[in-house]
């Protein structure tokens, strides 16, 4: 598959790793490049270059970020992600060894190193591709494939069949980039920062800092935005208070955008009590499926509402902060207000 610059800003927009070591972000301005997931605030599109790679960013006289460390993407993600490009291209399905020649690895070896990163033998994940697409899920959309890398273990056929009755939504229902859906939205200050909140006639749809309208387009790409509403004043302000208290929210309705696996994960992060933290391998056990981690991860990273689906009660294995979209000062803080404002 061929992606084209739009593709690559929206993931950059989305923070998206899946396109990791795909592609780096180079900002003329500052003379950094970045992976596509950093977490630093968003340069202007138009001071934006893409660049196939770290070297060719360096030979155009940018320094890789210090806050993502674009050049340690591993070898092993850039042959997955390249593995999965080639499965999405082909319309038959790629051979183990000709993936394996493709990525540079010896078949048995690509075989554990796509497992592990996915969940699934590239064979599967082709099958897995081909079931979706012939089901035209999703609106036959090409996040398809995305949505099962984002599952992990998750058997594709149980994809969407439990969806219903969790946090009020149906996945269904957010077909094709929000299509037919009306989000009203609007910026508000808070002491953590500007915060974007967003919201359909069900729920809360978006919660995140440091950004606008540009961001939410790209979550949201085919729903018709509205700035402020009315109608929506005084759910904004119960998001608003809930942020400034956090823990506080677990009354307010949600709209989640997600697969059956990934609102299982979101679930799973508001039974966490507020002032309790866990590591995504403790969450991934909780789900049953201890191995699944990677998976929980990827789910965690898909929320797009912050503080009301509590992503940031995940920390790392070691009982360190681990790494926080908005940045760790905010993660930082909205813990240290749950643990009662103790430090
Ligand atoms: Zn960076």
């Amino acid at each position: 598959m061929r992606i084209d610059d739009d593709i690559r800003w929206n993931a950059v927009l989305r923070r998206d790793r899946a396109f990791d070591g795909r592609f780096v972000t180079g900002v003329l301005t500052t003379g950094i490049y970045c992976r596509p997931s950093c977490a630093a605030r968003h340069p202007a599109r138009a001071n934006v270059r893409f660049f196939a790679s770290g070297a060719e960013a360096r030979d155009a006289g940018l320094r890789a970020c210090k806050r993502c460390l674009p050049d340690d993407v591993t070898r092993d993600e850039a042959a997955v992600a390249a593995a999965i490009d080639e499965i999405k291209a082909s319309e038959g399905k790629p051979t183990l060894g000709e993936l394996a020649v493709l990525t540079g690895y010896s078949a048995s070896h690509f075989q554990r190193v796509f497992k592990r990163a996915t969940g699934l033998s590239p064979s599967a994940y082709a099958r897995a591709l081909r079931e979706e697409r012939a089901k035209d899920a999703l609106g036959g959309s090409a996040r398809v494939s995305d949505a099962i890398y984002d599952a992990g273990y998750e058997a594709p056929s149980r994809f969407y069949d439990d969806s219903k009755g969790k946090l009020g939504m149906s996945a269904s229902e957010w077909r094709d980039g929000g299509k037919g859906r009306t989000i009203h939205w609007t910026v508000v200050d808070t002491s953590l920062g500007a915060m974007l909140v967003a919201a359909t006639e069900t729920g809360v749809c978006c919660l995140s800092f440091e950004e606008g309208e540009d961001e939410l387009r790209a979550r949201f790409p085919n729903a018709e935005l509205v700035e402020g509403g009315e109608a929506f004043r005084d759910l904004f302000e119960r998001v608003t208070a809930a942020v400034e208290r956090p823990g506080t929210g677990g009354d307010i309705p949600l709209d989640v955008k997600g697969t059956a696996f990934q609102q299982r994960v979101w679930q799973a992060l508001c039974d966490i009590p507020p002032g309790e933290t866990r590591s995504y391998g403790e969450l991934a056990a909780a789900l049953g499926k201890p191995k699944a981690s990677r998976a929980v991860g990827g789910a965690n990273g898909a929320n797009n509402i912050a503080v009301l689906i509590p992503c940031h009660r995940v920390i790392a294995a070691d009982g360190g902060l681990g790494g926080y979209a908005y940045g760790t000062e905010i993660k930082a803080e909205l813990l240290r207000r749950e643990a009662g404002g103790k430090a």
